[in-house]
């Protein structure tokens, strides 16, 4: 039997639940659900917050068969609970591979797609955005599916947990592609404010890291498809920063962990993220929060947030600055707009992170900034709904997948008003 963890991946928050389980088959799963006054599912555990707890039954999809069926040239059927790493292993051995990954390969493809997790790349949306169907276990125990261009399905996809527990997804995927990594340091903060969005759009995938030190500067991490016949360099004059040695995106930390670097041309599986699937990436000691402006703000936000630095330095590990092409899906961060993304991992002092996140957010107020469902963040919902405006159109949806509210939690209460 499968034991479902007690507490997330970082440790931060243990389960409220009163009960766990992590049924076999997806006829248990229903019977499970339908009997319970409370229930929420969870994935693997990497978000920061307490979005997947509940008071009642906490189900884990980990025991269910864990399939990945190929139904067509550029689509697949994955178990809710396959981490993205394990996808991509059998995604490689039919020649294919999804479109962009997260920097973490070990996160369930069921809790990735419901927070609305990204990637990075100016042409690369959301991971939500390749979902085709998904099937969904509702709170009276029914199965429902689906389907993109259905009503309700772009309402239904970054579900955060609230609309039932989902079991599987279908997904598009893409012929498999090789990826080279680059790291290059360090590109002056005026610089990087000034051509901002070239350097962002410099490669397929590009991160820029910052620890806010001064002076402020960045280190970019350079992801070339090696089929797309970009000639892997960026060859401006105001692109200075050299080509680093093997770095992990934590300063200070070894790069063991880290992605091979230096250019090596290797499976987009394994450049894509920053983490290698095989190892650990650290012991979970860590917070993380992230927010979405439109990525014409870009620049602006970042400068914002200068002032800052002096703050947000002494909690931080490392900041990232990402892109996401724009999506239709009502709760995406990136819903509706091009965005640029600013990604904060923390020291693991929630007490000393909050009042620098409510500085973060009041300077970002300007730019309507979406914080990330998956991360810590204080927004509340009477401000979440003004940044997310489709909220209401969610929660009346909610309304009628779930009309008892067994998928509701403090973290629905405090964020969504439900
Ligand atoms: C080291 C690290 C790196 C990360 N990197 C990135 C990154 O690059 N980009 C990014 O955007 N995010 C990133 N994240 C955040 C992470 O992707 C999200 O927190 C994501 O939700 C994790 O998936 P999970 O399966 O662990 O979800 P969980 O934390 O288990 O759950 C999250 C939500 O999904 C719901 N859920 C889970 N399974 C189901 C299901 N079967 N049916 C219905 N709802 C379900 C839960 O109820 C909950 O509401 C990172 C996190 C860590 C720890």
């Amino acid at each position: 039997m499968t034991a479902v963890s007690r507490r997330n991946w970082a440790g931060n928050i243990t389960w409220h639940a009163e009960r766990f389980a992590a049924p076999e088959s997806v006829a248990e799963l229903q019977a499970l659900v339908a009997g319970a006054e409370r229930v929420k599912a969870v994935g693997s555990g990497h978000s920061f917050s307490d979005i997947a707890d509940t008071a009642g039954l906490l189900v884990s999809t980990a025991a269910l068969p864990r399939d990945v069926e190929r139904l067509g040239p550029h689509r697949v059927r994955v178990a809710a609970g396959v981490r993205y790493g394990e996808l991509a292993l059998e995604l490689d051995r039919y020649g294919l591979a999804s479109a962009n990954l997260a920097s973490l390969p070990h996160i369930s493809v069921a809790g990735t797609v419901a927070t609305g997790t990204h990637g990075s790349g100016v042409g690369n949306r959301s991971l939500a955005t390749h979902v085709a169907a998904l099937d969904l276990v509702t709170s009276t125990g029914e199965l429902v599916t689906l389907r993109r261009g259905e009503d309700d399905f772009a309402g239904a996809v970054v579900g955060l947990g609230a609309l039932g527990v989902v079991t599987a997804v279908e997904l598009d995927v893409v012929p498999a592609f090789e990826v080279a990594v680059s790291v290059h340091e360090w590109l002056p903060f005026d610089v990087l404010l000034e051509h901002y969005e070239a350097v962002l759009a410099a490669a397929y995938s590009v991160s820029v890291f910052l620890d806010w030190s001064r002076p402020l500067r960045g280190q970019v991490w350079l992801k070339h498809r090696v089929d797309d016949g970009a000639p892997g360099v960026v060859d401006e004059p105001w692109f200075a920063a050299a080509e680093a040695g093997p770095r992990n995106p934590v300063p200070g930390i070894s790069a063991e962990n880290a992605v091979q670097q230096g250019g090596v041309p290797g499976p987009s599986f394994q450049r894509l993220p920053h983490f290698r699937l095989e190892m650990v990436p650290s012991n979970g000691e860590e917070l993380q929060s992230e927010y979405f402006v439109a990525a014409a703000d870009g620049p602006a936000a970042l400068a914002a947030l200068a002032p800052l630095a002096d703050l947000i330095h002494p909690v931080l590990q490392v900041c990232e600055l990402r892109r996401i092409a724009a999506d239709d899906l009502w709760l995406s961060p990136s819903g509706g707009r091009d965005s640029a993304a600013f990604h904060f991992t923390w020291v693991p002092d929630l007490a000393a992170v909050l009042p620098v996140l409510e500085r973060i957010e009041a300077a970002l107020a300007p730019f309507d900034a979406r914080p990330h469902w998956g991360k810590v963040f204080p927004m509340t919902a009477d401000r979440l709904v003004e940044v997310y405006p489709r909220v209401p159109e969610f929660l009346s949806l909610a309304g009628r997948l779930d009309p008892r509210g067994a998928f509701a939690n403090a973290w629905t209460g405090r964020h969504l008003g439900r």
